[in-house]
C-alpha cells in the first residue's frame, strides 16, 4: 500500500475502509440464494487482485479464510511490489519489497492460503500507473484465462476512486476490469492461445472492494480475529516500524489495531466485509 494512504487506510482500516463504503453510501444488498452466495461455495477457483501485498487482506482476508476453509481455491494476484512505502531512512527499496513479501506471505498463511497461490507481478510500488498498460492487461488477462476463476475480487473502478485512490489503486482497477472484457475474446493477445492453448474466458462474477456502492455483505463472524492476525503480520505498515523498521508488533499496537478493525467492521451484531457484486462485469 502506498504509505499516505496505505497509512491512512491502515489505522483506518482492516476493517475500516468497509466502514467508509457503508459510511459513504448506505445500500441495499442484492438478493442472492444461499446456494448461491460466494461464502457458501465449494469447490471453487477465487482470484484476487491486489495494487499492494495488503490491500487484500485489510479488505478480503475475511472471505478468503471463508473461502480456503470451504476448500475453494484462492489465488492472489499482487502487482506491485510495495517497495516504497516506509519512512525508515535506513531502509532501501530491496529490503522493503523482501519484506513486504514475507508479511503478504504471514498473512496469508494465518487464513490458510499458501505462499504458491500468491503471484507477484513485481511492478515497482507507486509507478503502476506509469508501466505500459497494453502489457499489464495482457498479464492480468492471461491469468485469468489460465486460472478461469468462478469470480474475481478486485479494486473497485468506479467514478468515486478513479479520483480517490492513489496511482497504484486507481490503475489496478482499470487493468483488471479491462482484463475481463480481453479475456473474452481470443483475438486481444492471441498469442495466449496460439502459445500456450489458453482459450478465452469469461468472467462470470466480480466482486469489487474499496468501493463506495456496496450490494453485497459478508459475515465474517468466525473468522474476524483471524483478519486481524493476518492484518497484523503486515507489521511494517504501521507504526512504530513504518518509521523505524522492527519485525515484531507491540501487544499496544497489536490491541489498538484490533480494536479499531472489530469495530469499524461491526454491524448489526456480526463482523463484515462488504463488496459491489457485479453479474457478467
Ligand atoms: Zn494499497
Amino acid at each position: 500500500m502506498r504509505k499516505a494512504l496505505c497509512l491512512a487506510i491502515l489505522l483506518l482500516s482492516v476493517c475500516a475502509i468497509a466502514a467508509y463504503a457503508q459510511d459513504a453510501a448506505p445500500s441495499k444488498d442484492v438478493t442472492v440464494a444461499d446456494k448461491d452466495r460466494i461464502e457458501n461455495w465449494t469447490g471453487k477457483t477465487v482470484m484476487v487482485f491486489t495494487p499492494h501485498p495488503d490491500d487484500d487482506t485489510f479488505m478480503c482476508a475475511g472471505i478468503m479464510e471463508l473461502l480456503a476453509k470451504n476448500k475453494n481455491k484462492v489465488i492472489i494476484v499482487i502487482y506491485t511490489n510495495d517497495n516504497k512505502g516506509s519512512l525508515d531512512l535506513e531502509m532501501t527499496r530491496e529490503r522493503l519489497a523482501g519484506i513486504r513479501r514475507a508479511e503478504e506471505e504471514a498473512a496469508c498463511e494465518v487464513l490458510g492460503i499458501p505462499k504458491e497461490n500468491i503471484i507477484w507481478l513485481g511492478y515497482e510500488d507507486g509507478d503502476l500507473e506509469y508501466a505500459d498498460p497494453h502489457r499489464l492487461r495482457g498479464e492480468a488477462c492471461r491469468l485469468i484465462k489460465k486460472y478461469r476463476p468462478d469470480a474475481i475480487f478486485s479494486v473497485d473502478p468506479g467514478d468515486e476512486f478513479e479520483r480517490w485512490h492513489k496511482t497504484d489503486h486507481r490503475m489496478a482497477a482499470f487493468i483488471t476490469k479491462d482484463a475481463f472484457i480481453a479475456s473474452e475474446w481470443h483475438l486481444y493477445y492471441p498469442q495466449h492461445l496460439l502459445d500456450e492453448g489458453l482459450k478465452p474466458y469469461r468472467v462470470p462474477l466480480a466482486f469489487y472492494y474499496y468501493t463506495t456502492s456496496p450490494n453485497y455483505t459478508v459475515d465474517i463472524t468466525p473468522v474476524a480475529e483471524d483478519k486481524i492476525k493476518a492484518a497484523a503480520k503486515h507489521v511494517s505498515q504501521f507504526s512504530p516500524s513504518l518509521e523505524k523498521y522492527t519485525p515484531e508488533m507491540s501487544e499496544q499496537t497489536f490491541q489498538i489495531l484490533r480494536a479499531g478493525g472489530l469495530s469499524r467492521s461491526k454491524e448489526g451484531g456480526k463482523y463484515v466485509e462488504k463488496f459491489r457484486r457485479e453479474v457478467n462485469p
